[in-house]
């Protein structure tokens, strides 16, 4: 299956599956994860109708970026310092902020281009080692912190779930809903009435992600993997 075909087809599972468990099609951004492919395959995408994407590293980000940027771009991958004005210049949203350092030089960076920068904090809800994202238990800390930052505009939480058991990833999920409740609760009205996303679920996990309360579903091989099934 060609990528537009493949999009679509996503597409439209994610809309029939928001229908199947009453919640609103329009609440849930589906992010095309577009790593693995280059400036044709994102012409592809949007051409079946995606305009949100995800990019894990700065360059690949900035090139796409320049090319359509009449599309959202969204930076899921890990942080490094000196990256952070190319991820600022061009990311709609960064996903993956799990360090306050890295909070205040976004932060430095979106002042000094005179934009106010979402952002969401990944958390490590699985305990698993090799997962990037603070631990759940210092994620209110961080958010307090960055919330005096004036650049900054926290808009949620994100999460990787373990890959290869649906049941674990509906539960981590399920975590990060539970602790984005308790985080919301803490914030005064101005910063929680912009608090309202959670980006968790990819190709293989979406359904369960959905199920949560996803309002973003990141899936790259869904879309971009000729081959891909997830059965
Ligand atoms: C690659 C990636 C995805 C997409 O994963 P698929 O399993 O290909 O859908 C989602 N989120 C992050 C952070 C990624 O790095």
């Amino acid at each position: 299956m060609g990528i537009e075909a493949a999009y679509q087809r996503v597409a439209a599972e994610v809309r029939s599956e928001c229908l199947r468990i009453g919640r609103d099609p329009e609440s849930v951004t589906l992010l095309a994860v577009s790593k693995t492919v280059g400036i044709d395959g994102v012409a592809e995408a949007i051409q079946a109708g995606a305009r949100d994407f995800g990019e894990n590293r700065p360059d690949p980000l900035t090139e796409k970026a320049q090319a359509f940027p009449n599309v959202r771009w969204h930076f899921i991958g890990n942080i490094q310092s000196r990256r952070i004005p190319a991820i600022v210049s061009a990311a709609t949203l960064i996903h993956s902020v799990c360090d306050f350092e890295h909070g205040k030089k976004i932060n430095q960076a979106a002042l000094g281009l005179g934009k106010v920068q979402d952002i969401l904090l990944e958390v490590n809800v699985s305990g698993e080692e090799s997962k990037s994202g603070i631990k759940a238990e210092l994620a209110s800390e961080l958010m307090l912190g960055l919330i005096p930052l004036p650049a900054l505009r926290i808009r949620g939480l994100m999460t990787m779930a373990p890959q290869g058991d649906r049941a674990r990833a509906l539960e981590c999920f399920q975590s990060l809903a539970q602790l984005f409740e308790e985080l919301k609760s803490q914030l005064s009205a101005e910063h929680a009435a912009v608090f309202n996303e959670l980006s968790m679920g990819m190709s293989e996990d979406w359904r369960e992600a959905l199920k949560a309360g996803a309002t973003i579903v990141r899936l790259g091989r869904a879309i971009f993997s000729p081959d891909f099934s997830a059965d």
